[in-house]
């Protein structure tokens, strides 16, 4: 695989790792999100049950014992006695301790009395102080007065000496006598630290922030603040869109729920209830903030763990892939190997070149066309380079038109990818052996360029092997078969003019007669030489006969066939001499030229014997040439 593919693969397996984890994450993000909201609504509501109910067990004793207190007729009638003992210490004893029972039975902070006619505040300090109006610190006791309220609480600094200021929770509760005269005001008080922690425990434990706050909105008891403070909770947790809401809900024994969005878009599920004993409302709020803080940041680590997935699955991916191809390039470079040293032991040299743009390809092609001086030159050039230098001439025409770079197009265009051609070949420029190309064609891809693979073979061996199965072994001619067939193929598809001779030498039973079969085959060799002498390497020579042979060989005209004919029957003419016999030879020669001669093997070898007969006839020692 190559590395932009792998590049591609990679970034595919990523793509879908990632739509497929965001997918996941996504959904569980909201199916958590979705149920975060329903636990958030499920705490905040028993929450809320929970608190008001301690509430309720918390203040329904202080209210019923400071009511009980208020309508006790010995308490009435004992403050009606007050003025009469107005320096009886007895008197303060016995209210001292009349208080100071109640404390103790019932665990309150602070139990106390405060006189309507004389101001005088008494607690377990007999009379603790006397309150006078003006005074800042009294005005919750002259505020009561004034209202039509029997009872009310109060949240304040506990003053008396001892009590430290401790914020406390007082229940007040009206003492009258039967004319409904008020004649003090007396009740019990509840440190707040006791609601504070209660409210922290279910703060810690659920996540919520609950208050007690009064009609007017103000904070009476919260674990941050208290009634002494004056803060406004709408305020305080920016919710004013709910004062209303929250304010007027009076219902018993049910909760107001609602959503809302505080001024800092966090949404937060506040839930109320009101509590008649206390004229207070207990709300309880939680916002989403913290929860979808602690979702993003596992969303972020989800994020992180689902990067290191990605990374190391493309870490393993990109190894096995590379390990693979590794395995995969080794056996092709062996397989190929193995297949370069097969085809090497067939060929001599293999050559690749790119026909379309005319050049060769590789290093080894390269260097073989510029040992022959090829440098810089195109491929075409460099063939006719080679042609000229190694291949014997009458093998160049045919060598440079077969691998031509317009050939080699024309042939594949053709549907023919398969080029072959024997020649002569030198390496030193005198020794020639034959050699054979053969040269596929075919279409790379890669740079759309049409490519020739070249093979070259010696085949010496094998074409001097088929030579002499074509050949006649004393004379060297081929053989009449062969003859035959190589004059019958030259005469295909051709316009040239063609000569056909025929030579028979007169009378030679007679030279085997006079001096043996040995000395008729020395004459046969001599006689079979001189004619050779006078033809060229390329023109077809052939024994027909015992004593009858052909020539074959293009020709300009019929003129020059004559002087041929004449020159040979001349120089057959001649004495056959060895070392112990002399015998005189000539020859009788026919001649058939073509067209009028005829076109095929069969015709030329019938008129030219018809004139090789003729010329017998005439008395031999001569040619004829053939004529309609
Ligand atoms: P003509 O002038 O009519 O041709 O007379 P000729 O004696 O040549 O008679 P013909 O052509 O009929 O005979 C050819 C003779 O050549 C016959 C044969 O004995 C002889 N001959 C054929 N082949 C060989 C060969 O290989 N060696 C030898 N020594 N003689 C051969
Ligand atoms: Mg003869």
């Amino acid at each position: 695989m190559k590395n932009n593919e792998l590049f591609k693969t990679n970034l595919l397996i990523s793509i879908i790792l990632i739509i497929g984890f965001s997918l996941t994450a996504v959904f569980s993000y909201n199916a958590n999100y979705q149920s975060s909201l329903e636990n958030i609504e499920q705490v905040s509501s028993l929450s809320t049950d929970g608190i008001y109910y301690q509430l309720n067990t918390k203040f329904t004793k202080p209210v019923n014992i400071s009511l009980a207190m208020s309508h006790d007729s010995l308490l009435v009638k004992h403050i009606k006695d007050e003025e009469k003992h107005m320096n009886d210490k007895a008197y303060v004893d016995i209210t001292r301790n009349y208080l100071e029972n109640y404390r103790k039975k019932y665990g309150f902070d602070a139990v106390f009395l405060v006189s309507a006619a004389t101001g005088r505040y008494y607690n377990f300090n007999g009379i603790d102080r006397v309150l006078e109006k003006g005074d800042a610190e009294n005005v919750w006791y002259y505020d009561f007065l004034d209202s039509d309220e029997t009872c009310r609480l109060n949240v304040d600094n506990d003053e008396v000496d001892g009590a430290d200021n401790a914020i406390t929770v007082f229940v007040n509760c009206k003492v009258e006598d039967m004319e409904n005269n008020v004649l003090g005001v007396v009740g019990v008080g509840i440190r707040i630290e006791y609601l504070k922690e209660m409210l922290k425990s279910y703060e810690d434990n659920f996540n919520i922030a609950a208050s007690l706050i009064d009609d007017n909105g103000t904070i009476e008891v919260s674990t941050e603040h208290t009634g002494y403070e004056k803060t406004d909770w709408f305020e305080a947790y920016s919710q004013q869109g709910i004062r209303e809401q929250v304010l007027g809900w009076k219902e018993e024994n049910s909760n107001l729920e609602v959503w809302s969005t505080s001024d800092s878009k966090e949404k937060n599920y506040v839930v109320t209830r009101y509590i008649p004993e206390l004229s207070w409302h207990l709300v309880v709020g939680q916002n989403t903030g913290e929860i979808i803080g602690k979702m993003k940041q596992q969303l972020y680590q989800t994020c992180f763990l689902i990067a290191l997935v990605i990374l190391a699955v493309l870490f393993i991916i990109t190894t096995v892939i590379r390990h693979f191809n590794k395995q995969i390039t080794e056996l092709m470079e062996e397989r190929q190997a193995m297949f370069k040293k097969a085809t090497e032991q067939l060929y001599d040299n293999i050559y690749e070149l790119n026909i379309t743009k005319n050049c060769t390809v590789g290093k080894r092609t390269k260097e073989y066309f510029e040992s022959f001086g090829a440098k810089g030159l195109s491929y075409d050039q460099g063939l006719r380079v080679i042609a000229e230098k190694q291949i014997k001439k009458e093998f160049r025409e045919g060598y440079v038109s077969t691998f031509t770079p317009e050939n080699v197009k024309k042939e594949y265009e053709k549907g023919n990818n398969h080029l072959k051609y024997d020649f002569m070949i030198t390496q030193d420029g005198t020794n020639y052996y034959w050699m054979r190309i053969d040269a596929y064609i075919f279409y790379s891809s890669e740079d759309n360029s049409i490519h020739m693979f070249v093979y070259r073979k010696n085949i010496d061996y094998d074409k001097q092997k088929e030579i002499q199965a074509l050949t006649d072994e004393m004379t060297g001619f081929y053989t009449k078969k062969a003859t035959e067939r190589i004059i019958g193929r030259m005469l295909k598809n051709t316009d040239k003019k063609f000569a056909f001779f025929i030579f028979d030498i007169d009378n030679f039973k007679q030279a085997n007669d006079l001096y043996g079969h040995i000395f008729g085959d020395y004459c046969i060799k001599e006689f079979t030489g001189t004619i050779r002498k006078h033809f060229r390497s390329n023109d077809i020579l052939g024994r027909v006969g015992g004593d009858e042979f052909v020539a074959f060989i293009p020709v300009p005209n019929t003129e020059w066939v004559e002087l041929k004919a004449e020159e040979l029957s001349k120089t057959l003419n001649m004495e056959c001499s060895s070392k112990s016999n002399s015998w005189k030879m000539s020859a009788s020669i026919g001649v058939a030229v073509t067209p009028e001669g005829g076109l095929d093997f069969d015709t030329l070898y019938a008129n030219a014997d018809s004139a090789m007969y003729m010329t017998k006839k005439r008395g031999k020692n001569g040619f004829t040439i053939y004529r309609k």
